[in-house]
C-alpha cells in the first residue's frame, strides 16, 4: 500500500493501492498508443491546452495549501507553488517554438537538409515530495510540448499531488492516455523502466533512487535526467553586503525546513566578516516559530517524517562529539521532538564531520571561516555533490573566476535557492546527469532528426 502519513500528527492521511504489474504495462502502453496522435497535433494546441492545465491548477490554489501542509509540513503562510509552478510552466510555452524550431541547414534547387526536434515517446517523470507541484512542472510541461506523453509516479508522501495535476491537466482537455497519474512501488516502477516501457526517465530524488533507476535501465538505452541531492554551499567574501547575505543565505538553509535540493548546507564566510555573519545569522533563526504548519504563524513546519529529523539530530551529534558547537538554543524551539525539528547552526566544523559532507536535507547549516578564495574553493570542491554555489561580492570579475573554478550546475552571485526557467537545472557530480528547464531541457526531452533531401 502507498501510503502518506502526515508529519502534523503522524495519522494516516492518504492510502493507494499501487498498480498491479499487469496494469501499470498497460498503462505504459496506452501511454505508447496515444503518441503519435498527440505529437501530430500542432505545436500551438499542445501549449494552449498545457497553459490552461496550469491556470486550473492555479484556481486549486486555496485547497492545496493546506492539503500540502498536512502531507509535507510546509507551512500554509507561504501560500504554495503556484507562482514557481506557472512562472516555470509559461517560460517553456513561450520559448517552446524557437527551442522546438527545425535547423534549416539548406533549402535549394538541389537539396533540402535540416534538422528537426522530434519527442522520444513516452516519458516517465518520478517526482519528490519536497516541493511536489514545481519539481514536477519542470519535465511534464517541456515534455507534454515537445510532443511526448507522460506517465507521472508521484512520491509517496504527497500522492494528492499527482491526482490533482491529473484533474487539471484533463480538465483542460489533455486526453487521460496522454497525461497518466499512476501510484507504483519501487518494483513495478524498476520492472517497467527494464523492459523497455519508457523511452525517457526523468528522476528527480535522492542519489540512491537515482542509481536504482539507472541500474533498472541498463542496457535498455532509455533516456535518463537525474536531479539528485546536492550539499550546496555559501561563501561570503569581505566585500558582500553582510545583510543580505545573511538574510539569504539562512533563509536558503531553513526555508522548507530545509529540505530544498538546492538549499544551503554549508556556509564559508571570510575572517573579517565571520563574527557578525554568525551573530545576525542566530538572531535570524531565533526569531523563527516551529510549529503546525496549519497555523498562519507558524514559520517552520516539521520535516516530512521523523526519521528525516532523527537522521539530522544524529548528524549533529555527531558533530558535537567531535568539537562542534551549537548556537541555537534548544529552550527557543519547545516544540522540537519527532518530525518537528528545531533549526540549528554549528560553529568549530570542518569538513571530517558528516554534517559538512553528507547531505543534511534539513534546518541546520555549518559556518565555517576561511582565509581566501583558494581555500574556499578548495572547501566548496570536496564534495560528492554539485548542484548550486552562492557567491557574495561586489566583484563580478572575482565572482566570475572563482565561479569558472567551482564544480557545480549553478553559480549565483548574491542570491541563492532560486530556480531562473531560463537556465538550465543541472548537476554534476553525484548530483546527477541532463538537465532541465531552458532551451537544453527542451533538447534533452527530444531527438534530433535528420533530413536530406535531394530534389530530383
Ligand atoms: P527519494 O526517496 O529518492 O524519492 C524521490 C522519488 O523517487 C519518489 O517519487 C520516490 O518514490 C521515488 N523513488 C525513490 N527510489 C525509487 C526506486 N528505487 N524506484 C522507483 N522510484 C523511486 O527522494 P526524497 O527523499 O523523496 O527527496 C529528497 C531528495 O531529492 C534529496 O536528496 C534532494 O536533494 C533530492 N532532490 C533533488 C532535486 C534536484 O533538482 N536536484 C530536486 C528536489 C529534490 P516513493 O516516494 O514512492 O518512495
Amino acid at each position: 500500500m502507498i501510503t502518506c502519513i502526515s508529519p502534523i500528527d503522524d495519522t494516516t492521511l492518504v492510502e493507494r493501492e499501487p498498480l498491479s504489474s499487469e496494469d501499470a504495462a498497460k498503462a505504459a502502453a496506452r501511454a505508447r498508443d496515444a503518441q503519435p496522435g498527440w505529437a501530430a497535433r500542432p505545436l500551438d494546441e499542445r501549449i494552449s491546452l498545457v497553459r490552461a492545465a496550469t491556470q486550473i491548477v492555479g484556481t486549486m490554489n486555496d485547497e492545496i495549501v493546506p492539503e500540502l501542509a498536512r502531507q509535507m509540513g510546509r507551512p500554509v503562510r507561504f501560500g504554495g507553488e503556484f507562482g514557481g509552478f506557472a512562472q516555470r510552466a509559461d517560460h517553456m510555452s513561450d520559448i517552446a517554438a524557437e527551442a522546438l524550431a527545425d535547423i534549416e541547414v539548406e533549402d535549394s534547387g538541389e537539396f533540402h537538409r535540416l534538422i528537426k526536434r522530434v519527442p522520444h515517446g513516452v516519458v516517465l517523470v518520478v517526482a519528490p515530495w519536497n516541493y511536489p507541484y514545481m519539481t514536477a512542472i519542470n519535465t511534464i510541461a517541456p515534455a507534454l510540448i515537445a510532443g511526448n506523453t507522460v506517465v507521472l509516479k508521484h512520491a509517496s508522501q504527497t500522492p494528492l499531488v499527482g491526482e490533482r495535476l491529473a484533474k487539471a491537466f484533463h480538465q483542460a482537455g489533455i486526453p487521460e492516455d496522454v497525461f497518466q497519474n499512476v501510484f507504483l512501488d519501487h518494483a513495478t516502477t524498476s520492472e517497467l523502466i527494464a523492459g523497455g516501457a519508457f523511452d525517457f526517465v526523468n528522476f528527480t530524488g535522492s542519489v540512491e533512487g537515482g542509481r536504482a533507476i539507472e541500474r533498472a535501465a541498463a542496457g535498455t538505452f532509455t533516456g535518463l535526467g537525474l536531479e539528485l541531492g546536492g550539499k550546496d554551499p555559501g561563501y561570503v567574501m569581505e566585500d558582500a553586503d553582510l545583510d543580505a547575505a545573511v538574510d539569504t543565505l539562512i533563509d536558503g538553509a531553513m526555508f522548507n525546513s530545509g529540505q530544498c535540493c538546492c538549499g544551503i548546507e554549508r556556509i564559508y564566510v571570510v575572517e573579517s566578516l565571520f563574527d557578525a555573519f554568525v551573530e545576525k545569522a542566530v538572531k535570524i533563526v531565533e526569531g523563527y516559530k516551529l510549529g503546525d504548519p496549519l497555523d498562519p504563524d507558524t514559520t517552520m513546519g516539521p520535516m516530512a517524517q521523523p526519521r528525516f529529523a532523527d537522521m539530522i539530530r544524529a548528524q549533529t551529534a555527531e558533530a558535537v562529539a567531535a568539537g562542534a558547537k551549537t548556537l541555537i538554543d534548544p529552550a527557543v524551539f519547545p516544540k522540537d521532538g519527532g518530525a518537528y525539528l528545531m533549526p540549528q547552526i554549528l560553529v568549530d566544523v570542518d569538513h571530517s564531520m558528516r554534517v559538512m559532507r553528507e547531505e543534511s536535507f534539513g534546518p541546520v547549516v555549518g559556518i565555517m571561516k576561511v582565509a581566501d578564495d583558494a581555500e574556499a574553493i578548495a572547501l566548496m570542491n570536496d564534495s560528492e555533490y554539485g548542484l548550486t554555489a552562492s557567491l557574495w561580492t561586489q566583484d563580478e570579475a572575482r565572482a566570475m573566476s572563482i565561479a569558472d573554478r567551482i564544480e557545480t550546475g549553478t553559480v549565483y552571485m548574491n542570491r541563492a535557492d532560486y530556480l531562473d526557467p531560463a537556465l538550465c537545472w543541472t548537476g554534476c557530480k553525484n548530483t546527477g546527469r541532463g538537465g532541465g528547464l531552458s532551451v537544453i531541457g527542451y533538447q534533452n526531452l527530444t531527438r534530433p532528426k535528420s533530413y536530406h533531401f535531394k530534389k530530383a
